[in-house]
């Protein structure tokens, strides 16, 4: 439980920090809200030699509005996003989330960068993101460039950032006003990541649903975008018979690992339950 040596960065700018992270190669990390890294560290899971603190860095944090997007600092924390008039009336998908992560301690610290960068499928933001079509600014050696959450995970702990590189922004386009919205995650006692978690966004018309995206979290080694479960229920009013089908349809994308959440057809059979109940909620929300 003692994490392994290493020496600790805190740089005052973006400039510096990346700095950091190239001279010091592949055994430097950033360090962000440390609740994912210093656990994984104390386990001797991960052993970095260097661990770059961004809380230092001007800019980092923050909400702002930008056009018809919103656009969230990397080292805003989980507690930041909850006390948000911004995200509880833009965003209200991102409160409903947050509201679920862990404990008060653990959202006073962790940020929704670290949280989306970590790449570990548990994280509720990242289905969230491909839910809601984000994109992630990322800064490295070699320039800024934007990358779609729905291209950003590759597989377990494993992402599109290139070594060097640090996520510095997250942004969001605005939802339709009106629209539906709901996170559902099982859990086996509060604090707990999901057993299984489905976020859906959707627009009804005339009592039909208009649009609809579907996210999965900790369903398969990386968050899932359910897009043919979504099509499923385009044009229809939600039915029983839909909701059946778009869960089924949703099941067969799922490939959970088993581990001391369940057994893998137990997992699938919750994140179908995750879907119906998402949909049905988003649609008794939509405008
Ligand atoms: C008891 C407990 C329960 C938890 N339950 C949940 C839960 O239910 N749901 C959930 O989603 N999370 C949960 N978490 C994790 C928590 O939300 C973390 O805070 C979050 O996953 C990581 O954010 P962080 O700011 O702490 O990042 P850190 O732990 O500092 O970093 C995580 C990883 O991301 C990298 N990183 C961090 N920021 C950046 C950046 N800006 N650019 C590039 N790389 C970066 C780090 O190098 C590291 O590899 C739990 C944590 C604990 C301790």
């Amino acid at each position: 439980m003692i994490p392994g040596p290493f020496s600790y960065h805190r740089p005052a700018t973006l400039a510096d920090a990346l700095n950091l992270l190239s001279t010091l190669g592949d055994e430097a990390r950033p360090l962000a809200g440390g609740h994912s890294l210093v656990p994984m560290m104390k386990l001797r899971l991960a052993t970095p030699e260097h661990l770059v603190d961004l809380h230092g860095i001007d800019g980092l944090k923050g909400i702002c509005p930008d056009g018809n997007r919103i656009v969230i600092g990397a080292m805003t924390t989980q507690h930041e996003l909850l006390v948000s008039e911004q995200i509880a009336r833009s965003l209200p998908i991102l409160h409903e989330a947050a509201l679920l992560i862990a404990d008060p301690q653990v959202r006073y610290c962790g940020t929704i960068g670290g949280n989306v960068a970590n790449g570990d499928p548990g994280n509720d933001m990242p289905a969230l993101m491909l839910t809601l079509g984000a994109s992630y600014r990322l800064e490295g050696p070699g320039g800024a460039r934007e990358v779609a959450a729905t291209e950003f995970y590759q597989g377990a702990y494993f992402t599109a950032l290139e070594p060097g590189e640090i996520l510095t922004a997250i942004s969001i386009p605005l939802p339709p006003a009106g629209h539906g919205y709901a996170y559902e995650k099982l859990k086996r006692k509060v604090g707990d990541y999901a057993t299984a978690a489905a976020a859906v966004i959707l627009t009804m018309s005339g009592g039909k649903v208009a649009s609809c995206a579907i996210g999965l979290t900790n369903l398969h080694e990386t968050p899932l975008l359910a897009a043919e479960a979504a099509r499923v229920v385009i044009g229809t009013s939600l039915d029983a018979a839909t909701l059946e089908r778009a869960s089924a349809v949703a099941k067969a994308i799922m490939s959970p690992a088993a581990d001391a959440r369940g057994p893998v057809e137990y997992r699938k059979h919750v994140g179908g339950i995750m879907v119906t109940r998402a949909l049905t909620r988003a649609a008794s929300r939509a405008g």
